[in-house]
C-alpha cells in the first residue's frame, strides 16, 4: 500500500511528464509553423517558375555563326579542345561580307561544333572571340540521352529556333 508521500511524488512525475510532452511538442510545432508562415521558401515550382540567372552566368554556348570569321581563336584558347571548326576560302571574286562589328568575313565557315559534354564552361573561348559572336547563353536545360547528342552543330537549321527559345527564357 502506497503512502501519501509516494502518491504525491507520482502525481508530480505524471504532471511534469505531461508538461514536458506538451512543451516539447509546441516547440517542435513552432519551428514547423515558422517555416510554413514566416520563412520565405527557398525552393521554386520548376519548370513553371524559373530562376533568374545572374547576368554573367555561363550556360550553354551559342555561336551566332553569321558573325563568325572562322579565326579559330576560340578553339585555340579552349583548354579541353572541345570546339571543332572547319572553313574554306571564298571563291575568287566573291563578295566579302562584314560582321556586325565591321570585321571582314574572308572564309566560309563549314563546321562549328562544340562538344558540351567536354566543355567546362570556363568562358575562355568567349573572351578571345574578336567578333563577340560566341557567347554563353542562359540556357541550362540541355540534358540529352547520349553523350554524342551533347555535340552541338551551330550551323544546323534548328539553331535559329533554339536561339529564339533561349532569348525568351
Ligand atoms: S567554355 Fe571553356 S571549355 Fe567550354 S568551349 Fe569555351 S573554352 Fe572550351
Ligand atoms: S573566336 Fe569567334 S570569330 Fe573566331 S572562330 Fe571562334 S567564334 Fe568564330
Amino acid at each position: 500500500m502506497s503512502t501519501a508521500v509516494e502518491q504525491n511524488s507520482s502525481f508530480k512525475n505524471y504532471f511534469s511528464g505531461l508538461f514536458n510532452g506538451i512543451s516539447t511538442t509546441l516547440k517542435g510545432m513552432w519551428i514547423t509553423f515558422r517555416y510554413v508562415w514566416a520563412v520565405k521558401p527557398v525552393s521554386i515550382e520548376y519548370p513553371e517558375v524559373r530562376e533568374v540567372l545572374p547576368e554573367r552566368a555561363r550556360m550553354r554556348l551559342f555561336n551566332d555563326s553569321q558573325n563568325c570569321i572562322s579565326c579559330t581563336q576560340c578553339a585555340m584558347a579552349c583548354p579541353v579542345d572541345c570546339i571543332y571548326i572547319a572553313s574554306e576560302k571564298l571563291p575568287e571574286g566573291a563578295e566579302i561580307k562584314k560582321t556586325s562589328n565591321g570585321q571582314a568575313i574572308r572564309l566560309k565557315l563549314t563546321q562549328f561544333t562544340i562538344d558540351t559534354a567536354l566543355c567546362c564552361y570556363c568562358g575562355l573561348c568567349t573572351t578571345v572571340c574578336p567578333t563577340e559572336c560566341l557567347t554563353h547563353s542562359h540556357d541550362y536545360e540541355f540534358s540529352q540521352y547520349t553523350i554524342d547528342a551533347m555535340k552541338y552543330d551551330y550551323l544546323a537549321p534548328d539553331v535559329k529556333a533554339w536561339r529564339d527559345r533561349i532569348v525568351k527564357v
